[in-house]
């Protein structure tokens, strides 16, 4: 069975073969730690983290290295931490809303089910390395240093045309388009409309670290630049799979290519590039002035993580996703069921039905359909492919009393009710009997009479 996957780049679903026949390396752009992650950023996250099983039960687990970073500078890293710490001196304050940042986003997506990556590189951390691709492509002849500024010229990117890839064949759009397209308002120092910033000056204050190409002022790498540099010192100057979601493709990936591929000669950066779709709510395109602005810590108080996950795979990763009430309460009905019938069953070998479309480029939409499929035929297929996609953390104990107790519900009140209704029932007080599930419907609980004269109970939904 073959993995195909569809690339950005060729625009075509392509197998996949890996540069190294026993070992799989992939980079997926992490989040940038300012704010409490939102619904939208958790979208890369699960689909990667499926893809990321995916290659390991393929592979082997410890033959897929999955790197994703955390962004920790930025402006709106720095503006967030002026605003809410105004009493700190900047880098302080700064370190406080990163950490925090890091922390809140880790809880979130540990709840999710992902795993973590091999390795979460920080920014701050690779400064050497991005000047060291500073350098190469000034040296190159690819970038130019203006007023303090390292500046990248796509244009002579294009011009130098030596077994490097095209700038904008990524993003699928020709350089005199951008230049027509492109703001006039552009800074001074530039020499080209559409030559982007790969380092400038830090206004005093803010984190700085010595320049490359003998600026003699210090200041701070751009934003492209920092996933160029994680990206070779975890995986190499040329490596298998790049993934983020669809707005990143241009101008991110676009320059993350250039950068790399001008830094090292190569024609490609990554074999695959892959880009989830969109995700809005309600129909609506999320944002704070709608406020339909919604987090994962928000989400996971009402939901749990794995119903948030669910939720996201119904949804063919390329598509749109319309992120609805409506869906999630169905989501949460769907795991309730397999919790109860398969949470507890010894999990088989993941079904073909299942692992077959997951092949066919992550159709995680049909590997659900199939889940369904096998619930009334082969549970212990479907244990064993709910674990593959990232279920079934929890007992089905734990996760009935994990709703129980995310509702209020006194079990030790239920089962007293319980039985004074069994009691009832035996000597035929059915009014009694009745008064009694009636008071637990109305606590939202709902009784489940067995054969053998036990009665069980489980929360409706
Ligand atoms: P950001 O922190 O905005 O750079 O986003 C982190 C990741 O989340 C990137 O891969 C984005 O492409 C992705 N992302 C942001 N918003 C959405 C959204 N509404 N739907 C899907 N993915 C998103
Ligand atoms: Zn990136």
């Amino acid at each position: 069975m073959e993995l195909r996957l569809y690339d950005t780049l060729s625009r075509e679903k392509r197998t996949f073969v890996s540069l190294d026949a026993n070992n799989v390396r992939m980079y997926v752009c992490g989040p940038t730690v300012y704010d409490f992650a939102h619904i939208g950023n958790a979208r890369p996250v699960i689909v990667f983290d499926v893809l990321f099983r995916l290659l390991r039960h393929l592979y082997g687990e410890a033959h897929v290295k999955y790197v994703r970073n955390i962004t920790d500078v930025d402006d709106k890293i720095n503006d967030r931490a002026a605003r809410d710490f105004p009493g700190l001196p900047l880098n302080e304050a700064i370190r406080k809303v990163t950490e925090e940042t890091g922390r809140q986003f880790h809880a979130d997506v540990d709840a999710l089910g992902a795993l973590r990556p091999s390795v979460e590189p920080r920014a701050t951390e690779h400064i050497g390395e991005m000047r060291e691709i500073i350098e190469k492509l000034v040296a190159g002849g690819f970038a130019y240093v203006a007023e303090d500024h390292v500046l990248f010229s796509p244009q002579a990117m294009n011009a130098a045309n030596a077994g490097l890839p095209r700038y904008g064949a990524l993003s699928n759009r020709s350089l005199d388009e951008m230049v027509a397209g492109a703001r006039v308002d552009v800074a001074p120092y530039k020499k080209g409309n559409t030559d982007f910033v790969l380092w400038k000056p830090s206004k005093p204050g803010e984190p700085s670290w010595p320049s490359p190409a003998g600026i003699a002022a210090q200041g701070r790498p751009g934003w492209h630049i920092e996933c160029s540099a994680m990206a070779w010192k975890h995986l190499g100057e040329h490596f298998d799979i790049h993934g983020g979601g669809i707005d990143l493709v241009f101008p991110h990936h676009e320059n993350e290519v250039a950068q790399t591929c001008c830094a090292f000669h190569q024609q490609r950066m990554a074999n695959y590039w892959m880009h989830n779709g969109f995700l809005q709510v309600e129909s609506e395109k999320m944002s704070k002035s709608l406020g339909n602005f919604i987090t994962i810590h928000e989400l996971l108080a009402d939901w749990p993580g794995e119903v948030l996950r669910l939720n996201m795979l119904k949804t063919h990763y390329r598509s749109p996703i319309d992120w609805t009430m409506k869906s999630l309460e169905e989501s949460a009905k769907t795991l309730d069921d397999w919790y109860r019938v398969a949470a507890d069953v010894e999990p088989g070998r993941p079904a073909a039905s299942v692992v077959e479309p997951l092949l066919d480029d992550l159709n995680t939409s049909l590997a659900i359909a199939a889940l369904h499929g096998l619930r009334g035929s082969d549970v212990n297929g479907l244990a064993g492919s709910l674990r593959l996609l990232g279920f079934l953390s929890e007992s089905a104990a734990q996760w009935e009393g994990r709703k129980q107790q995310a509702s209020g519900i006194d079990a030790k009140e239920v089962e007293r009710l319980i039985a004074e209704r069994t009691a009832a029932r035996r000597r035929k007080d059915f009014g009694e009997s009745d008064r009694i599930r009636n008071e637990l419907a109305a606590m939202g609980i709902e009784l489940v009479d067995h054969k053998d004269g036990t009665t069980t109970w489980k929360l409706k939904r």
